[in-house]
This record gives C-alpha cells, sequence and structure tokens, in this order.
C-alpha cells in the first residue's frame, strides 16, 4: 500500500510549532506523518541533539536540530519563539516518547500558546499508554502521575495522597529505585494490591509483570533482570466502596457474617440484630465481594 501524504503532494505544511512523539525503543514505532513533519519543518528542537541525530540519521531527515530544555536556558526559547513568530515551522521532540509527557516542552507549549501561534500535535509512542493499554488492568479510568520524588520521605507521602483513588495509578520509576518504590506501595496501598510492572517496552528484553504489589516484591528481589531498563508502574485503583448509609455497626457484623454465612442468610441475621433493611445489607455484601476479588 502507497500513502501519499498532503505535505508529499505539493502542499507545504502550515506554519507552528509541532510537537512530535519519537519511539521509546523501537526505532520502527514512528508515523509516516512525523517523518514528513521533520523532513520539512525549519528546524528540530530536541531534548539532547545528539541522542535524536541515531533517529533522524534512520530516516534520513536531515533538518538541523537546536537545543531546547525548559529550565536551563530560556534564551533557547525566546529563539525559537521568534522564529515562530516569523512563520517558521519548528518541530520539538524529545529522546523518547511524546514530548512534555515527563519530558521538557510545557513552558514554551504555553507561551507559543498565548501568542495565539499554532501548536500542531503529531501523536505517537508514550509509554505510559504503552504500559496501560497492555497492563490488564481497568483502562476506564487512570491517573498519570509521572516520576514519584526520590526523597523516601515524600515519596511515601505522595503514595499515601493516592491510598483512596479509584483509577489505575500510572508511574514512571528508575529501575535503581523499584524496589524501594514497590515496598511503599505495599505499605500505602496494601500488599494485596495488584500492580504491573512495565518494563523496557518495545525493546529487546520487554517484560510486563503482574501480580499482588507482596509478589512484584519477591519477585524483584528474586530476579536483578527487573531492576534494569526503563519502567513504569502500575497499580490498580482502591476498590469502589458504594456508601448504602448502613452503619458502621451493621457494617461490622455483615463482614463477621460472611466470612461464615452465605449472603442471604447473613443480610437476614444482620436486619435481625441491627434492625436496618435486609436488602441493603444484601446490596453491601455483593459490593463488598466483588470489590475484593
Ligand atoms: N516522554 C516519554 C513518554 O512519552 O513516555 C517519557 C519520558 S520520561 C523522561 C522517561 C521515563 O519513561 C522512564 O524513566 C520510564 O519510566 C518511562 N519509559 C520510557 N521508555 C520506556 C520503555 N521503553 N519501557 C518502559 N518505560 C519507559
Amino acid at each position: 500500500m502507497s500513502i501519499t501524504l498532503s505535505s508529499e503532494a505539493g502542499v507545504p505544511i502550515e506554519p507552528g510549532l509541532y510537537i512530535v512523539a519519537t519511539p521509546i525503543g523501537h526505532l520502527e514505532d514512528i508515523t509516516v506523518r512525523a517523518i514528513s513533519v521533520l523532513k520539512q519543518v525549519d528546524i528540530i528542537a530536541a531534548e539532547d541533539t545528539r541522542h535524536s541525530a541515531r533517529l533522524l540519521q534512520k530516516y534520513q531527515i536531515n533538518t538541523p536540530l537546536t537545543p531546547y530544555h525548559d529550565h536551563t536556558n530560556p534564551a533557547q526559547r525566546a529563539k525559537i519563539i521568534d522564529r515562530l513568530q516569523q512563520g517558521q515551522r519548528i518541530a520539538l521532540i524529545s529522546d523518547a516518547g511524546t514530548p512534555l509527557i515527563s519530558d521538557p516542552g510545557f513552558r514554551l507549549v504555553s507561551e507559543v500558546r498565548a501568542l495565539g501561534i499554532n501548536v500542531i500535535p503529531i501523536p505517537g509512542a508514550c509509554a505510559a499508554i504503552a504500559a496501560m493499554c497492555t497492563s490488564g488492568l481497568p483502562s476506564d479510568r487512570f491517573l498519570f502521575e509521572g516520576f514519584l520524588p526520590s526523597k523516601q520521605g515524600a515519596r511515601q507521602q505522595a503514595l499515601a495522597g493516592r491510598a483512596n483513588e479509584i483509577a489505575t495509578l500510572v508511574y514512571y520509576e528508575s529501575p535503581r529505585r523499584l524496589a524501594d518504590t514497590l515496598r511503599d506501595m505495599s505499605v500505602a496501598f496494601g500488599p494485596e494490591r495488584q500492580a504491573v510492572i512495565a518494563r523496557e517496552l518495545t525493546k529487546l528484553h520487554e517484560q510486563i509483570k503482574c501480580g499482588a504489589l507482596s509478589d512484584l516484591i519477591a519477585a524483584v528481589d528474586a530476579d536483578d533482570n527487573l531492576r534494569r531498563g526503563e519502567c513504569v508502574l502500575l497499580v490498580k485503583g482502591c476498590p469502589v466502596r458504594t456508601d448504602p448509609g448502613l452503619s458502621q455497626e451493621a457494617i461490622d457484623i455483615m463482614q463477621t457474617l460472611i466470612a461464615e454465612l452465605p449472603l442471604k442468610q447473613a443480610a437476614k441475621l444482620a436486619a435481625q440484630i441491627t434492625g436496618e433493611k435486609k436488602n441493603a445489607l444484601y446490596a453491601w455484601a455483593l459490593s463488598f465481594q466483588s470489590d475484593a476479588k
């Protein structure tokens, strides 16, 4: 199949800032449009120009590179903005994946947008999304947390603040801290909480390991390989507790009874003891059991 892009058919791409996703490992994970745009822009602003040169060489992209970081040098941003104001086309890339996602670019994009200049997405690889969609954890709602603080106290505090979050939690983590972070997660979320280590995605040693946090801690302790390469850590959200308006006493009694009796019998007995409605007690027990699975 041959694909002809409007840009290849002689229509020049419009002026503006192109936010171009590049591979997170496998060099073929780049879109046809990304290659076309990178060839046509006036300049490519890159997090690390030497690192990106390998990718550009593979696709015979000869566009000049310029370094860009949000924090190090405001003059770099001013130069890029100046070029954009002159009507140039500029692409922003990072070392891997989607710019701005735990990577430089936010300050540039916000300033460029504020000036009313076009910012055009060229979507593609992102480690968080690649991990999310292969983890087997609920994907209807997820919370991308980026990197946790490296200091243990701050990390534990950040995790404690997410203990009741119902969305799947997605973290970037350095392999050096993986074992400590899993232990801190086990304290914050409980050792039974399901989690996934997605490492070296799209690369030779790709591995997606699922299990309770206690199992993952044991696996990382037993296998040094799990501590190598890049990884995304995902944690299943906190089970939803439907609030049926029952008293805490009724819930405590139900918890004791359902450990010994069929749900209907437990609900009937608890209703007699507490005066609560049998149906509400039964519904609570059903949701409690499905959350625990
Ligand atoms: N902008 C990138 C993206 O779109 O995914 C993320 C850049 S951030 C500086 C780098 C972190 O992303 C790594 O420390 C790791 O947590 C995660 N990461 C990047 N590539 C990965 C890969 N191939 N497999 C697993 N995690 C990866």
